[in-house]
C-alpha cells in the first residue's frame, strides 16, 4: 500500500472530499479492526450520520454540513454486527446498518454463505432469479430454510444496537434484484421497509440495493415504495448533486489494515481501479461502454442497464 505514502490521499481528503459526502460501505467487520478504523476516520474526518446528508439535500443546506464529511454504513445484519456495540458506544459515532428483514430474527441464511466457492457465487450473480435457487437448491440451499445455526442479527440484538445505531433497508432476502422478476424486484423493496417498520417500529428511509446492483426499476420501485434515497456500491463520492437513489458508496474490505483505509476511503484507490479497467480494456471496450450507453439511454432498458452497471463495476463482491 505505497500509495498512501504518496501523498495523494491527503491531496483528495483536502481538496476533493472537503465538499463532498463519503459513504463507506463495510459488511461484517472484527470489532478490533472496527475500533481502529473508526479511530483513524475520526482522525481524518468528520463523520455524520446518513440522515443528516439526506436532510441537508432536502433542505439544500449541503454547503453547511462539516467538511470532509463521511458516513459509515454496514451491509446485510450480519450476527458479528452485534460485537461493534461497544466500540461504537465508547467512539459516539452514528452508523447505519441495512437489514434483510426476512433474514433478520431468523436462522435463515444469507444464499451467497451457501455456495462452496467463489466462481459460483460470481456466476449466480448473473443469472435470472430463478436459476439462482434452482442451482442453490442444487446445493440443498433454500432462502426461506432455517439452519441450525444463526448468520444475521436477532431481534433481541437489534434491539440493543438500536441505540448506537440507524437501521435501514436492504431487501428481505438479498436476491439480485435486476434479475428478479418485477413482482418479486417490488415484494423486496416495498416489503422490506414495511416488514421493518411494522415488525421492529423503525423509521426506514434508507434502501442499500443488494449486492449495489440496480436498473431504472429498482429506481423506480425504491421512490414509489417511499424511500428518500438508496445506496449503490458505485465508487465515488456525493454532491449536493448526486441522485438520491444512486448514492455512491466506496467499499471496504473488512480485514482492511490502516494503509488500506486510508487509500481506500479517499477514493484513491478508486481512481486506480479505473485507470486499471481502461487499459486493460482499452480504446475498443470504452467505445462499446460509450456506444451502449447512448442506445440505453434511448430505449431505457433496465436489464442493459443492469449488465453495463456489472461491467464497469469490474469487481466481485461475495457478500453483498
Ligand atoms: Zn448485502
Amino acid at each position: 500500500m505505497i500509495l498512501r505514502w504518496t501523498g495523494v490521499p491527503f491531496l483528495l481528503r483536502e481538496f476533493v472530499q472537503r465538499n463532498r459526502v463519503t459513504i463507506l460501505c463495510y459488511h461484517d467487520p472484527e470489532p478490533k479492526i472496527a475500533d481502529l478504523h473508526i479511530r483513524k476516520l475520526q482522525h481524518l474526518y468528520n463523520i455524520i450520520p446518513l440522515s443528516a446528508y439526506v436532510n441537508a439535500r432536502r433542505s439544500r443546506t449541503v454547503a453547511a454540513l462539516p467538511k470532509k464529511a463521511l458516513v459509515i454504513t454496514f451491509d446485510d445484519g450480519h450476527k458479528g454486527n452485534y460485537g461493534l456495540l461497544p466500540v461504537l458506544k465508547k467512539h459516539q459515532v452514528p452508523v447505519t446498518i441495512f437489514l434483510c428483514s426476512g433474514i433478520i430474527g431468523t436462522q435463515r441464511h444469507y444464499w451467497w454463505k451457501a455456495c462452496v466457492d467463489h466462481n459460483m457465487v460470481h456466476s449466480l450473480k448473473l443469472v435470472p432469479d430463478e436459476a439462482r435457487l434452482a442451482q442453490l437448491a442444487d446445493c440443498g440451499f433454500n432462502e426461506v430454510n432455517e439452519y441450525p445455526e444463526r448468520q444475521s442479527l436477532s431481534r433481541a440484538e437489534i434491539n440493543d444496537l438500536r441505540a448506537a445505531v440507524d437501521f435501514q433497508a436492504h431487501s428481505r432476502l438479498h436476491p439480485i434484484l435486476p434479475q428478479c422478476t418485477d413482482k418479486r424486484a417490488w415484494d423486496e423493496i416495498a416489503g422490506c421497509k414495511l416488514d421493518l417498520e411494522r415488525d421492529y417500529g423503525l423509521r426506514v428511509f434508507a434502501l442499500a440495493y443488494p449486492n449495489g446492483d440496480y436498473s431504472e426499476r429498482e429506481l423506480e420501485f425504491a421512490k414509489r415504495a417511499g424511500y428518500a434515497c438508496a445506496l449503490t456500491i458505485d465508487g465515488g463520492y456525493n454532491t449536493s448533486q448526486t441522485d438520491l437513489f444512486r448514492l455512491k458508496r466506496v467499499r471496504l474490505n473488512d480485514k482492511a489494515d490502516v494503509n488500506e483505509l486510508i487509500v481506500k476511503a479517499s477514493g484513491l484507490w478508486g481512481i486506480v481501479e479505473s485507470i486499471r479497467a481502461r487499459s486493460a480494456y482499452g480504446y475498443a471496450h470504452m467505445r462499446r461502454v460509450i456506444l451502449v450507453r447512448r442506445r440505453i439511454s434511448r430505449t431505457n432498458a433496465p436489464k442493459m442497464q443492469h449488465r453495463i452497471t456489472l461491467a464497469q463495476k469490474g469487481r466481485d463482491n461475495d457478500g453483498g
